[in-house]
Order: C-alpha cells, then sequence, then structure tokens
C-alpha cells in the first residue's frame, strides 16, 4: 500500500490533477467526504486527509509514505526526517512580514505576532534583531491593529487580506510552493515505485508549464 497524505482545500484542488496524470484519482470527492481514508482507482494506493500542518508528521512518522505540504508548513516544522524530492509549483504565495501602513518602527523591542513561530525565531536571530515572538493560530492580520504586536508574519497571496487591514507587506522572508514529501525508509522500501510517482508528477508539472 502506497499511503499518501494531503490536505483539504488549495493543496488538494492543485494536487487532485497532478495525481490524475499518474493514474492516481480518488473514488469519492475528498472535498464532500466525510472520510478521512480516501480509497483512490489503485487498490494500492489510498489517500489521508489531515491538517495541513501535520501532513510532515505523518510523513516523517511512516504513517504516510508521502505527502504534500507547503514549503512555510515545512520551514516551520523542521527536522531531518523528510526528503523533498519536488516542487509541484502550486499553492505559491509568499511567506513576509507586514506592518501598519505608515507605522515607525519600534524603538525598542519588535512585537511579532505569527503562527510561524520557529521561522520567526530563525528570520530575526539571523539578523540579531531582539524580538518578542506571540503566538496565534489565526486572523494574524488582527493583531496590530488592536496593539497586541507591531508586525506579523504571515503568508501572502494577493495581498488583498493585508490591505483590507490597513497593513502592508514588508520583508520577504521566503517564496512558497507546495512540495511532495518522502518518508526515508518508504524511499528504501518502496523505491521504484515512488520514484515513478516522482517522475511521473515531474512530467506532469513540465508539461502543464509548457503548455
Ligand atoms: P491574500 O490573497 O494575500 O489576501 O491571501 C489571503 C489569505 O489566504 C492569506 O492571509 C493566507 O492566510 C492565505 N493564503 C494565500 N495563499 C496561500 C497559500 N499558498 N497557502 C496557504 N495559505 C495561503
Amino acid at each position: 500500500m502506497l499511503t499518501i497524505a494531503l490536505s483539504k482545500g488549495r493543496i488538494l484542488d492543485d494536487t487532485l490533477p497532478l495525481l490524475a496524470a499518474a493514474g492516481i484519482e480518488p473514488t469519492e470527492n475528498p472535498d464532500k467526504s466525510r472520510k478521512l481514508i480516501i480509497p483512490t482507482t489503485q487498490d494500492d494506493v489510498r489517500l489521508l486527509i489531515v491538517r495541513a500542518t501535520d501532513v510532515p508528521t505523518y510523513v516523517e512518522h511512516g504513517a504516510a509514505d508521502v505527502g504534500v505540504a507547503g514549503k512555510d508548513v515545512l520551514m516551520e516544522y523542521g527536522g531531518q526526517g523528510i526528503y523533498e524530492p519536488l516542487d509541484l509549483q502550486i499553492a505559491k504565495c509568499k511567506l513576509m512580514t507586514a506592518g501598519k501602513v505608515g507605522a515607525p518602527e519600534p524603538k525598542g523591542r519588535l512585537r511579532v505576532a505569527t503562527k510561524f513561530v520557529n521561522v520567526a525565531k530563525r528570520y530575526y536571530a539571523e539578523q540579531g534583531r531582539q524580538v518578542d515572538i506571540i503566538k496565534l493560530y489565526g486572523s494574524m492580520e488582527l493583531a496590530p491593529l488592536v496593539g497586541l504586536a507591531d508586525k506579523i508574519i504571515d503568508v501572502v497571496d494577493t495581498g488583498n487580506t493585508l490591505r483590507a487591514n490597513g497593513l502592508e507587506p514588508q520583508e520577504l522572508i521566503a517564496t512558497i510552493s507546495s512540495r511532495l514529501i518522502v518518508n526515508k525508509a518508504s524511499m528504501k522500501m518502496q523505491h521504484a515505485r515512488i520514484q515513478f510517482l516522482i517522475d511521473t508528477l515531474r512530467g506532469a508539472i513540465e508539461a502543464r508549464h509548457q503548455g
């Protein structure tokens, strides 16, 4: 059995056509189904539907052989236990700092609200900047508006969400896209199969970008 971990939403929507090119199609619509394990048209391939931030955990521990996760999630997860053989070039966005439009840089310690706590610590440590990181789970844009933080770190696509809240994107931390990730033991034990999947997906991505 080859088990593939995916999260609902953008990543699922963009990954399904790539999997279809590899002959793997879910037997029911994962967006509508309440099932968390979805069989596919290949008897020995199944999909696990998990939270985006949990995809690396399932793959690192071998509960899934492969998965699809955003680079933002992988940067935050850290860890050495996963291969990342392929950039799927989907769900692209940017990981950025943002603050109130026209707000002066605070003189003392910077207060930064984010769900990307590890990324934030690393980013400001590299700059030698003293910061207080405030962990949030969502609606980060609110934090500077109500004085909880000076800045946020979040993923930005069009920037509309920032603008709608009087914020502006400031520093680029990383450009983000979704990656295929593979459990290290699975890569050895199911090498031919996973390598075939990687090669087929790579072909589908190249065809898409040429077309
Ligand atoms: P925006 O288009 O900048 O207004 O993006 C709206 C919100 O969608 C952002 O605040 C993010 O939370 C989320 N978002 C946009 N692109 C992505 C992505 N590729 N992956 C995950 N979340 C995203």
